[in-house]
């Protein structure tokens, strides 16, 4: 965070990264910093850094993990409201990152929607303001182009305007703005690392990714219906 403040680097949201992108501005030092899951080492670690770096970010909640006490899970602890709150107060953003975790491509069409509705609900009943933003949880399957554009169908009708994904890159006006492409960001990332991925080195990575799902996806068909090769 400090390298990135250093180097002139500003922090927006997802909505004012996007309005800059349609209308062609510069966002060559700008990040959106993003964060899954709503893991309580936001508010005790990345808050103060964050705050010292002038930066904002987006914390994507599993709000069934969200309560009023700390909840455990997997070992891991989860914010409470109190802290959303707090965090909300002190000018991050909340989004939408499902209800209970779910793999979303196995759901029934009305769980999904439960999934992602709902979620959306609570945040908004918590802190009172709207929420516009989903990030999918695990590994997005750009290769199944019939779920994505169910997907970005019900985002749509919900109210949502943006999200994020595991596609590796970064946004361009070209990306669709409800699976935006991100750079995920290591504990092991040495500075030279992280400067290639912001500045652009990395942006081949998204070819192998795709590739490797695209095979997946056809050796996949391919084990469900041999005949039909
Ligand atoms: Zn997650």
């Amino acid at each position: 965070m400090r390298w990135l403040r250093n180097r002139g680097y500003r922090a927006v949201d997802l909505a004012e990264a996007w309005a800059g992108l349609e209308v062609g501005d510069d966002l060559s030092k700008t990040v959106v910093l993003t964060f899954d899951d709503g893991y309580r080492d936001f508010y005790t670690e990345a808050l103060e850094v964050l705050k010292q770096c002038g930066f904002t970010a987006t914390i994507f909640l599993t709000t069934d993990r969200i309560r009023n006490t700390p909840a455990r899970i997997e070992g891991v602890e989860y914010l409470t409201w109190s802290e959303v709150r707090e965090l909300h107060a002190a000018g991050m953003r909340f989004g939408s990152h499902t209800v209970t975790h779910a793999d979303l491509r196995s759901l029934a069409l009305d769980q999904l929607e439960y999934e992602v509705g709902h979620s959306k609900e609570i945040i908004e009943q918590k802190l009172g303001v709207p929420v516009d933003s989903f990030s999918y949880p695990f590994a997005f399957p750009e290769e199944d182009k019939d779920f994505m554009r169910y997907l970005e169908d019900l985002l749509n009708n919900l109210g949502f305007e943006y999200g994020v994904s595991t596609i590796l890159g970064r946004a361009s006006r070209k990306s669709n703005r409800f699976f935006l492409p991100r750079l995920p960001v290591n504990n092991w990332d040495d500075i030279s690392m992280l400067r290639a991925k912001v500045e652009g080195g990395y942006d081949w990575l998204h070819w192998p990714q795709l590739l490797k799902k695209v095979m997946f996806h056809h050796a996949t068909i391919m084990q469900q219906s041999p005949k039909a090769i």
